[in-house]
């Protein structure tokens, strides 16, 4: 019933308590050990659940915790380990502040990618290391095209709001970018889905990305 209760790491911990978060929030309640024991995770929770949070906090530690030292290096690529897919640029900007409160300290850099800005400060950004990405589908089908980033070794991926991004019309921009995904073995990959409703095109995204996954509603 309480963060310090939950084994996220040191620093971690310590930013959880710099931005005075107490309690979980229900959804950070399940998905958080769910999430930490591995497993694929399908998320019911509305905007102001905690949900960002709920995602970010498994993938920050997961990253801090494992040692990714065999990251291929080719001249003018990233090679992120953790991709989250939001909607709108107000929703990826929203997130990255968030994310990057939550790594403070740990190590973990996190990047953020959205379209109607230049892509070539975003090209740049990038280039100095990214660990976590936090990017709109259609800016991120724009940079994958541009062979500057590779999805080759992502092993966390959460897609945040995922009925509004079907509803933008994002479903073959998700699909590319997921089939971008399947180099690493199977089950290497974990994947955290949000959603506010759970409708069948929702449905389907989870059983076409998500393995043996758990069902969250709060
Ligand atoms: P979200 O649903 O992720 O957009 O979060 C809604 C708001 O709740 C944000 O302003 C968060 O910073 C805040 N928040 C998230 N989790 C907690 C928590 N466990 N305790 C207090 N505030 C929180």
């Amino acid at each position: 019933n309480s963060f310090a209760e939950i084994d996220l790491g040191v620093a971690l911990n310590q930013n959880i308590q710099r931005c005075k978060y107490v309690k979980p929030t229900p959804v950070q309640r399940y998905a958080i050990p769910i999430s930490l024991a591995g497993r694929d995770l399908m998320a019911c929770a509305q905007t102001g659940s905690g949900k960002t949070a709920a995602f970010c906090f498994p993938i920050i530690s997961g990253i801090m915790r494992e040692q990714y030292a065999q990251r291929p290096r080719v001249a003018r690529t990233a090679y992120p380990l953790a991709l989250i897919l939001s909607p709108t640029r107000e929703l990826s900007c929203q997130i990255h502040d968030e994310a990057k409160k939550f790594s403070y300290q740990t190590g973990v850099k996190v990047v953020v990618a959205y379209g109607g800005a230049p892509i070539t400060q975003q090209l740049r950004e990038l280039e100095r290391g990214v660990d976590i990405l936090v990017a709109t589908p259609g800016r991120l089908v724009d940079l994958l095209e541009r062979a500057r980033l590779s999805l080759q070794m992502i092993r966390y991926l959460a897609l945040d709001e995922a009925d509004r991004m079907l509803d933008m019309g994002f479903e073959p921009q998700i699909r590319k970018i997921v089939e971008q995904m399947d180099m690493p073995p199977p089950g290497m990959r974990q994947t955290l889905l949000f959603s506010a409703t759970f409708p069948k095109e929702i449905q389907a995204l989870a059983s076409d990305f998500l393995s043996r996954y758990v069902f969250l509603a709060v």
